[in-house]
């Protein structure tokens, strides 16, 4: 805290990304990447990139991904917005569909930025609980409100809503818009991308972080007709025109391009994730059914946070949040198959271990089967 600093900055507790440790052996599965390399042609496309046209600004608009991602989703280019990461175009919606004052809508559990933007830009917002198996009550989004914010599947539970559901609700919040966070959908979850035609209300935002594997390279694109997509280009010309380098933009257009690299590993995420969620569940821990890059988990006897630090100790790093309903729960990112194995493996050491401290009644029936 300082003299110095805005009112707003003394009161906010900003978003906490997962750790990005740096220790040698350790196997990371605590921030939704992508375990598999990104396509070998968007590493040459960013190589090609590297020259003396690094001298100029790169494209503003960023015209050749805009019109490569028009192919690529069906959706004409001056309808895509393209910017450093989905967060930052978060960000900047806040800015450009709200008021200090209005008071906009998304789930109880849900991606915690929602809420850090909303204090930054003090955007009033009620959060709607999810159910108790945490799916998305639609009919919570049917009050008043001046805006509502769904991730689609929602994180961290890894859960789809169905696209009726999104129609429904968005056909009810015709006064406001309706962003649909699609950060994950290429795991599983339907895309709200064909609603686009029918609905000037309806933003839908994708990311290049997780299926792409370009967590590290920062892109995502906001889709939407042209009334959303023109106060997002104000938004981002008040602040910095220039937010995506001209080396991004070249790896992103490479990355569009690559449907089979893309296609291959997304099949192999999933096949793990299946392979994964049936062992836990017949080890006896709570597996909730995932459309995304991650599992949320719980074990009946011993608690999320013991087994977090247990993991941690060994290396091995996975999510756990202090939040209410969601504090018995570990959000573990799908990795490789050995990644998984070596996961797998401590938890049934670390269940084991903590089975033989308890009393008989208390213990966990054949962890590790
Ligand atoms: N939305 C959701 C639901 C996420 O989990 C994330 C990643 N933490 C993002 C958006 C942001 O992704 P990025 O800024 O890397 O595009």
């Amino acid at each position: 805290m300082n003299k110095y600093w805005s009112e707003t900055i003394k009161g906010i507790a900003p978003y906490v990304p997962g750790e990005q440790p740096r220790a040698g052996r350790l196997v990371k599965l605590n921030t939704n990447e992508n375990p598999y390399p990104p396509s070998p042609e968007v590493l040459e496309a960013m190589k090609a990139a590297v020259t003396d046209k690094l001298r100029l600004y790169p494209d503003p608009n960023c015209s050749r991904l805009r019109e490569t991602a028009s192919r690529h989703y069906g959706v004409p280019a001056e309808q895509i917005f393209a910017g450093n990461g989905s967060d930052e175009i978060l960000a900047f919606c806040f800015k450009a569909f709200f008021d200090p004052g209005d008071t906009i809508l998304f789930p109880d559990i849900t991606y915690n930025f929602y809420e850090v933007y909303g204090e930054l830009f003090g955007v009033s917002y009620r959060t709607v609980p999810l159910t108790e198996s945490f799916e998305v009550p639609i009919e919570g989004f049917f009050t008043d409100n001046d805006g509502v914010i769904l991730a689609n599947p929602n994180a961290p539970t890894g859960k789809t809503i169905s696209l009726e559901d999104i129609e429904f609700l968005i056909k009810r919040n015709r006064q406001a818009v309706v962003i649909v966070d699609e950060a994950y959908v290429d795991f599983g979850g339907e895309s709200s991308i064909g609603l686009i035609p029918k609905y000037d209300n309806l933003l839908v935002i994708r990311t290049f972080s997780k299926s792409r594997s370009l967590a590290g390279l920062r892109i995502g694109l906001a889709l939407g007709q042209r009334n959303l997509i023109e106060a997002l280009i104000r938004v981002r010309d008040c602040i910095n025109c220039f937010t995506v380098d001209w080396i991004a933009q070249a790896g992103a257009i490479a990355s569009l391009e690559d449907t089979k690299t893309f296609t291959h590993y997304i099949g192999r995420i999933a096949a793990t994730r299946s392979r994964m969620t049936e062992h836990l569940r017949e080890s006896g821990f709570h597996v909730i059914d995932s459309s995304a890059n991650f599992l949320m988990m719980s074990h009946p006897v011993i608690r999320a946070k013991a087994l977090y630090e247990a993991l941690r100790e060994r290396n091995i790093f996975v999510r756990f949040f202090p939040k209410p309903r969601i504090d018995n729960y570990l959000r573990v990112t799908i990795g490789t198959d050995e990644e998984m194995d070596i996961f797998y493996d401590a938890l049934m050491d670390i269940v084991m271990a903590t089975n033989r401290l308890l009393p008989e009644s208390e213990q966990t029936p054949n962890p590790g089967d």
